[in-house]
Formats: C-alpha cells, structure tokens, sequence
C-alpha cells in the first residue's frame, strides 16, 4: 500500500465536472507534480487531498486511512500557496511558529523548532522581521518554513513559485527540492510550467480537462508522450503527417522519403511526433535524410531555433551557434537528419 492512495476521485460544480476519475499513488518522500494548463483541476486535486474541499466522489487514503471526513487540521498536512498568506500582523518567527502554538506547543519547544526552519530556509537572523519588511522569495521561504514547522507527513505546494521573478524561481525551486530531499516528505507540487515540473519531480502527473493524462517520470513524459495533449503541452513538437506503407512494419512515406520504424502502425496515415533537438542539420548519419528550404531563423543566444518547409510541413530544429560557422540563411536549401528511433507515433 503506497502512503497515499487516490481512487476514482470526482468533483463537479454544479453540473461542471472538473476532476473525472483522477487515480494517483504516491510513495512516501517522493515529489509529485500536477502539471497541466489553467482550469484542468489540478489545484481542485490538492485541495481535496488538503481537506478545503469535498470529493464529489471517490476515496483519498493517507497510510491506509480514508481522510474523505477529516477536517485539514485533522490530516497532518503542511500546505503553500502562491500568495504566500502569512500572518501580516506576526513576526516572521511568530508566523513560523503558529501551527505549534495552535497545537498547544510550550514556548521553549516553539523556539527551538522556529530556530531549526529558520536556519532550513537560510534566513536565520530575520526571525524578528515582519512579512512587509521581506521580498517575495523570503516570504515564501517563511511560508514553506511555517508549513513544515509542525512536522506534517505530507507537503502540498499550490504554484509556490508563480509570483516571483524568474531568477528567484530557479533558485527557490532548487532550494524546494532539496529541502524536501533532506527531511524525505512526500510532497504534491501543483504548477503549470513544464520546466518546473520536468526539474524537480520524481514524477509529474499531467492533467488535462480534469482527466490525468499520463503519470510517468520526467524523462518519460518528455520522451515518452501517452497522448497527443502530453505531446504537445511538454517541450516543443514537432507533428509530421506520414503515409502508411506498410503497417505491420511501419515502413512510411513523410516528406517525400521512405522509412521504417520496426513497429507496427494504424493503417492509412499517421501523425508523428518529432522533437527539435533530434533533428540534425546534415544526415550526420541518421538513417532518415529529408530536404527542406529554410523558412525561419530566430537567434537565441547560444543556439540558433531554425524552421524549414519539408514541402507543405514545417519542422522546427537547433543548431549551435558555433564560432566561425555561419547558420544557414533564408531560403537556403538544407538536408535534415532523423532517426526513425526518435519518432513518435501520437495517437489520439
Ligand atoms: P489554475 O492554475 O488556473 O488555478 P487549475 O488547474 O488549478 O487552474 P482549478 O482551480 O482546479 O484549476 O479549477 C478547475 C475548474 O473548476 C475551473 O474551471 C474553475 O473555474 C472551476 N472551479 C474551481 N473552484 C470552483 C468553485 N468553488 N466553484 C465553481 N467552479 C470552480
């Protein structure tokens, strides 16, 4: 029995079905992502597992136990939100230290645990601070500080990271994930950015209109897409429309070549699935040569993003930007290396 079981959970609003038959085991110390865009569920999901919100249906078990009737104060559950919420009338120690003192805690032992998470967030001199006088990544230090300061069994993150600027948000996550590495609690992160989710997850749960779509590790679900939305909402896709030739082998006609997949296939014709970075400027001994003319060239630093017009269908792909070699120019005529291992057969 994993530490916490979700079976067939529903909610609706109304007559809104927003979470449909949502199914997760979580093992204990592991780091969960709910990754989908805005309005799937995903923070309906967490919600239900925290107890602010009632299952239309379905059962919610933590080590065995159904928590469906417990109140959130009653299940042990640390939890952070994307707008902080701290007490803005307590000191940053007060803050940390309020879930003990709700729980009947002394004032020696409250010290000496709000001294422990200030140090664990780094931020051991600003206990007598109040949140106005902190930026925006050091109140959500103080947030995950007074979730974890009662010891909870469980961690759940609602878009931690989504008010901050992009440089405190990387390292913020890093600091997350090695926070909760340390202590070893099971955590649920809900977010909607896919670099997020792909980097800090041992596995990420994609949902899509109330429905999980695929539970799988990061490198699965980038490499591996179960669906046509998974595909296409993590990383950047390329989609190739082939003809079948034969499709007990899964030997296809795409942009005007032949090639074999050593997989059967459907009949008629397939959508494939191609990432940019398997693609390669030059056959560089791939097994797949296609020609193409250069539609786009976008600069971006140490790579350069290149689109080329395979005759009707557009492959997006990188080079690096090396010194000393030009990248192709516009309407430059360009042979594209694929590996028929790389591509994707997406199913609907
Ligand atoms: P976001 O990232 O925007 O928060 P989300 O994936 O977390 O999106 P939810 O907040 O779970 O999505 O919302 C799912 C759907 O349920 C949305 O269409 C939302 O409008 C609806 N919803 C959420 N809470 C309620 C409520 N209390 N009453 C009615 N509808 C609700």
């Amino acid at each position: 029995m994993s530490f916490l079981n979700i079976s067939h959970l529903e909610k609706s609003f109304g007559p809104t079905r927003v979470v449909k038959d949502f199914n997760l085991s979580v093992e204990k110390g592991e780091f969960i992502s709910l990754l989908g865009p805005s309005g799937c569920g995903k923070t309906t999901v967490l919600r239900m597992v925290a107890g602010f919100e009632e299952p239309t249906s379905g059962a919610i078990l933590i080590s065995g136990k159904d928590v469906v009737k417990l109140r959130p104060n009653q299940r042990n559950i640390g939890m952070v939100f994307q707008s902080y919420a701290l007490f803005p009338n307590l000191t940053v120690a007060q803050n940390v230290g309020f879930g003990l003192k709700v729980k009947g805690a002394g004032s020696a032992e409250i010290r000496t645990r709000v001294g422990e998470m200030l140090e664990l967030i780094g931020l051991p001199d600003l206990g007598g601070r109040y949140p106005f006088q902190l930026s925006g990544g050091q109140q959500q230090r103080v947030a995950l500080a007074r979730a974890l300061a009662p010891k909870p069994h469980m961690l759940l993150l609602d878009e931690p990271l989504s008010a901050l600027d992009a440089k405190v948000r990387v390292s913020l996550r890093n600091e997350i994930r090695s926070i909760q590495k340390e202590l070893g609690i099971t955590t649920i992160f809900v977010t909607h950015d896919q670099e997020e989710a792909l980097s800090m997850s041992d596995r990420i749960v994609v949902m899509h209109a109330g429905i999980a779509e695929q539970v799988g590790t990061p490198s699965d679900i980038y490499s591996r897409p179960a669906t046509r939305f998974v595909a296409g909402f993590v990383g950047t896709l390329n989609t190739i429309e082939a003809e079948v030739l034969d499709s007990a082998i899964g030997r296809l006609r795409l942009a005007g070549v032949e090639t074999i997949l050593n997989r059967p296939v459907p009949d008629g014709t397939v959508t494939l699935g191609l990432r940019p970075e398997a693609v390669s400027l030059g056959q560089n001994g791939h097994d797949t040569a296609v020609t193409g003319t250069i539609t786009e060239v976008d600069f971006l630093g140490s790579v350069i993003r290149l689109r080329a017009d395979l005759g009707g269908q557009t492959i997006a792909f990188d080079t690096f930007n090396t010194p000393g070699t030009a990248p192709p120019t516009l309407g430059e005529k360009v042979v594209l290396g694929l590996r028929s291992a790389d591509l994707l057969v997406i199913e609907d």
